[in-house]
Formats: C-alpha cells, structure tokens, sequence
C-alpha cells in the first residue's frame, strides 16, 4: 500500500497499518499487554531461542510500537527503526551502543543542550572523549579525526543558532575513516532532510515535537541504516527503553496529518520571518529557509523544506524589556519545546551552551515556533510586543 514510489504525503496515509488485521479497523489499536501467551511448549521454547515468529514479550515491541517503527523506517529510507520513550533517549542510545571506552567522537557545538550534558557527564564517566566541532566546519572536519574516532554527531540547523551543516561533506570524511555519522533530524523530520541519501547513519528525532505535534506525548525515535542498526537493537533491548503503545499511537496519529502541517507552518513561518526581518527591532532572522540568511544555500541544496522553528535576534535591548515583550504576549506561550499546534517563543543564550565556536550577536535572542494560528494574529501580537520592547 505504501510503495515508495508514492508521494511522502500519500504514503503518511497508508503506513504502519494494516486493517485486515484489526478487523478492517483503519487505525492499529492501543494493544496493551505485557504478556504473550503461546499455544505449545515447543512455542515457548522457540520464543526463548528468539526464533518465534510472533511477539514474545510486549516489551519488544507490541504491534502499535511495530508499526510505529516500521512507518517511520520507510518512511525516510533507513533498515529499521526503534521507538524510545523520549527523544532525549532516541539522542543518547546510538552513543552508548555504538561506542567503547577508549573511544573518540565529534560532537557540533550546535546540539541540543542535554545531548551535550549527556556527552560531558556520562560519554566522559565511560572513558569515551568528546571534542566539540564547529558546526559549520564541512569537509575539514577531517582535522579533527584521531585514529580513535568512531562517531560524528550531528544535528542541522543546530538547536538555538539554526546553523546548517555541510552533511554530504561530513559523511565523506566520517565514512573514509571508517566512523559512522549520527544527526539529530528533529528540525527538518523524516520529510524535509533525507539523511540517508545525504550519507547519514544513524538518524534520531524527538517525535515529541512535529511528529507527535499536540504537545501531548514524549516521544522518541532511532533510524538506523543496516550497518548501525544490531548493536542498536541490541542495547534497546537489553536496556528495555520500547516507547508505551499509548505514545506510539499518538506517533502513528500525528505522522497522518505531518505533511500537511509542515506545510501550513513552514508558509507561516516564511511569512512572520520575513516580517521579522523588516523591524527595525531585529538584527538577525535565523532561518535557513529565508533567501539571504544564513545557511539558505546549504539548506537549498540539501532540504526538501523546512520546519517553523527559527532564531531571532535583537538589537541590544534591556533583559526587562524583552521581558515585557514576551510577558504579555497574547497567543505566543513560553515554554520549552516546539512542534506542536501552538506558536512559542523563549528567550535564549547560545553563549551558555557553547565550547568550540564563540556566540556573537548584536543583542538578545529569542526562539520562536510557529504554530497552526493564523500568522496576521501572530504578526499583530508580535508588534505589539515590540511596542513594549521599546518602552
Ligand atoms: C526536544 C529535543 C530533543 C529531546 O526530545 P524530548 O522528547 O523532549 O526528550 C532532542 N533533540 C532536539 C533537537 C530537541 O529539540
């Protein structure tokens, strides 16, 4: 039903299901159990040896998390995929099963603050080390290469400054070496970057954000091409981290609608950003998808579109006024996530999270998500935003 030679938003309608299983039930159930029960003893036997043919143990995998896994592998490409409880777990597993003490790995300096705790507090307790890269480095990151280097880990555009990374070039590099290239495709989603045709690995996304996209579930998950992906079924499994079919069903529900979504807030998005940029209040837009702004031509050549997630930054301005922009914001919530329904916009401090680049702007900086709201509204909360920024 789902050949790949369908469009991406007819094959979101028809993926990870199967009706005439459910008995012509279009959506795969919420199938909660722990157990499995068999029919024989030779079953049971078969099951412990790993060779029965059915589910074992709902902790691998009942058939919303299957499908979940399957729709989401064939959807962008890769072998399999895993379903995790978070996306902070679908960041952090490739680490731990594709890596030994004694280890190297490459990490952007642009990645997503508790990715970097991860690697500092628990890669670094394991005797694996870490060196921060610039994530606009491309094919020098070669420099940078030990003998010991195992991994790239890469997320573009990078969390917070939406820097785009030279992937192709990277993955070359990486792939001579003989290390493998992990990115963080929360940003763009299985639609709009294509990691496996651009020479990635291992790709992970925060489903929790456009996949999920009601800021109702957390939820995480692991794309891995044939290379990576046993030792990474391997560790899911010892470690036990399967996501709850109740998450995975909100997965399976938000992948139905997730084309049409992007579409509507990556118009929005080019809309308010463009606007943005024509205030005399901002120095900077930070989004690649915007003509003239940073990264554009990377993120042409590379993406297939873009998501409604972007940087600004402002021209110097007290911490108190940008607070009485953003306190009395109508429709834009404040809160620590995005992808959902709902426009948000948090202030932000590259410069606290930073170790190989220095972050330099003209004044403060904000990150705003765009939601499904009609974005004249949006416009008109934002100016009256800046009439306060401005005192
Ligand atoms: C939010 C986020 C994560 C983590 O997702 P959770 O589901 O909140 O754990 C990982 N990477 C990026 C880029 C994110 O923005």
């Amino acid at each position: 039903m789902s050949r790949s030679s369908h469009k991406p938003s007819t094959r979101l309608g028809h993926l990870g299901r199967s009706p005439q299983r459910w008995l012509g039930a279009v959506n795969t159930p919420v199938v909660r159990t722990s157990t499995i029960q068999f029919e024989s003893v030779r079953d049971v036997e078969l099951a412990e040896a790993g060779q029965y043919p059915g589910l074992s143990y709902g902790l691998h995998g009942v058939p919303t998390v299957t499908d979940f896994q399957a729709a989401l592998a064939e959807l962008e490409g890769g072998h399999a995929a895993l379903a995790v409880p978070s996306g902070l777990t679908a960041t952090t597993l490739p680490l731990l099963a594709l890596l030994v003490p004694g280890d190297h790995i490459l990490v952007t300096d642009a990645v997503y603050g508790p990715t970097r705790r991860f690697c500092n507090l628990h890669l670094a307790r394991l005797g694996i080390d870490v060196t921060y890269y610039d994530p606009l480095v491309g094919g020098d990151i070669a420099a940078l290469f030990r003998p010991t280097t195992k991994l790239v880990f890469c997320e573009s555009p990078g969390s917070l400054t939406f820097e785009v990374q030279d992937i192709p070039a990277i993955a070359r590099v990486a792939h001579e070496r003989g290390a493998l290239v992990v990115i963080d495709n929360s940003w763009a989603t299985p639609l709009y970057f294509r990691s496996f045709e651009h020479g990635v690995d291992v790709s992970v996304h925060a489903a929790t954000k456009y996949i999920g996209g009601h800021s109702d579930v957390l939820l995480g998950a692991i794309v891995a091409n044939e290379t990576a992906y046993p030792k990474l079924f391997r560790l899911w499994t010892d470690l036990g981290v399967t996501a709850s079919p109740d998450d995975c069903f909100l997965g399976l529900r938000g992948l139905r609608t997730l084309a049409v979504r992007l579409e509507r807030q990556q118009a929005s998005a080019m809309t308010i950003a463009a606007w943005l940029r024509g205030r005399p209040e901002v120095a900077e837009v930070l989004y690649p998808a915007l003509p003239g702004a940073r990264g554009h031509e990377l993120w042409k050549r590379d993406f297939v579109g873009a998501s409604a997630l972007f940087g600004v930054i402002l021209q110097p301005a007290t911490a108190e006024r940008v607070a009485a922009m953003l306190d009395d914001l109508e429709l834009f919530g404040m809160g620590f996530s995005w992808g959902g329904y709902e426009s948000l916009v948090i202030p932000i401090h590259p410069e606290r999270a930073r170790s190989a680049t220095t972050w330099q702007a003209a004044g403060p900086a904000l990150r705003i998500a765009i939601g499904l709201e009609d974005p004249a509204d949006l416009i008109a909360d934002l100016e009256a935003g800046f009439v306060r920024l401005r005192g």
